[in-house]
């Protein structure tokens, strides 16, 4: 019985209210017409006596140029997290990214949500909120949210009970109503957590943000590659493939002088030629100085389409993943950093 079949019957009422006030909520992006629903009268008053409120709500909205939208959500506790809506190359479309954590705990050198820390995970409950704030978005733009990725604030494989709740409630007819293969969980490579995904035997995606075709590289980039080596996050994720029969998206964030060198793009190749797996070049979104105090570059476009081009003569699938909304902080974590210090400031004030 779910917790709310079980709060119904406390309450006198019958557990059967359940399906139906869960397909509302979905199907008003998070608000609850009581009226619409005809309940016994007493149910009712209940309800709306004693239904908590939304766990989370707005606190800020940024939009770019190019539509880009990003959220920053005030959860119940005063903590903040990211959401972004991304439009798609066909115009009624728009694509969504989740924060699975607030803060994070991976250390990744180039990002500008770890400089926060890790505070805590998000629960499944937060993590649908976030998704039906931004299909209210995508709404109000008249379009229609069709894919949801987990690649927001957090490592979604480190909160992997919620991330799982939460997906199975998007990926539910009666509520998110997503396909599975419209949902994307994404990972700096933790391998128990892709052998887990691969257990639930749901036709999801799966992307790795590799950043690096050797370890060392990769271990200065992102410190959890001192824990998995690209070796055994590979094979995992190789697992993974032959069990889902997709490709898995393999992540690289092109950055100038450290990962971005004609030899380095062979060494990529070498790893992935005999996959099938297809990559995504990231442009990167300055966040400032990294955590050891480096300081990165975007790769030159000519220098990135030489990148490109390597991995294709070598029979390797790879795309340019668009830019999104330099302008308003799009990089993960920026929008939240730079919201808690303007508070920070009106406080002192
Ligand atoms: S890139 Fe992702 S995993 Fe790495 S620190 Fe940032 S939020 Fe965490």
């Amino acid at each position: 019985m779910s917790a709310l079949e079980a709060r119904l019957v406390a309450w006198g009422a019958k557990p059967s209210h359940a399906a139906r006030l869960l397909r509302s909520f979905y199907a008003g992006n998070g608000t609850l017409d009581l009226t619409a629903l005809r309940l016994p009268q007493g149910l009712r008053a209940q309800l709306e006596a004693e239904l908590p409120g939304p766990a989370a709500e707005l606190a800020c909205r940024q939009v770019a140029d190019d539509g880009t939208t990003k959220l920053l959500l005030r959860l119940a506790d005063g903590r903040t997290v990211e959401s972004v809506l991304m439009p798609d190359y066909r115009g009624e479309r728009v694509a969504g990214c989740l924060s699975s954590q607030v803060g994070c705990a991976m250390g990744c050198d180039f990002c500008a949500t770890t400089k926060t820390g890790f505070e805590r995970h998000l629960t499944a409950a937060e993590m649908v909120e976030q998704f039906l704030a931004l299909r209210r978005e995508a709404a109000a733009l008249g379009r229609r949210l069709q894919t949801i990725v987990f690649m927001g604030m957090g490592e979604p494989l480190l909160n992997l009970d919620h991330v799982l709740a939460a997906v199975e409630r998007l990926a539910d007819n009666r509520l998110g109503a997503l396909g599975w293969r419209q949902i994307t969980v994404s990972t700096v490579g933790i391998v128990p957590g892709i052998e887990a995904l691969t257990a639930t035997g749901w036709n999801i995606h799966l992307a790795v943000s590799l950043h690096a075709p050797d370890d060392a590289t990769r271990q200065r980039l992102l410190p959890m590659g001192r824990r998995y080596a690209i070796d055994d996050i590979l094979a995992a994720a190789d697992r993974f493939q032959a069990r889902r029969g997709r490709p898995v998206i393999i992540q690289y964030c092109l950055l100038r002088g450290v990962n971005d060198a004609p030899e380095q793009a062979q060494l990529l190749a070498d790893l992935l030629a005999s996959r099938r797996m297809h990559v995504n070049l990231l442009h990167y979104n300055a966040t400032g100085l990294g955590l050891r105090g480096a300081e990165y570059a975007p790769t030159p476009p000519e220098e990135a389409e030489r990148f490109a081009a390597i991995l294709r003569q070598r029979g390797v699938v790879a795309h340019f993943r668009r830019s999104r909304g330099p302008e308003i902080d799009a990089a993960c974590g920026q929008l939240r950093r730079r919201f808690a210090e303007a508070e920070t400031a009106a406080a002192a004030h």
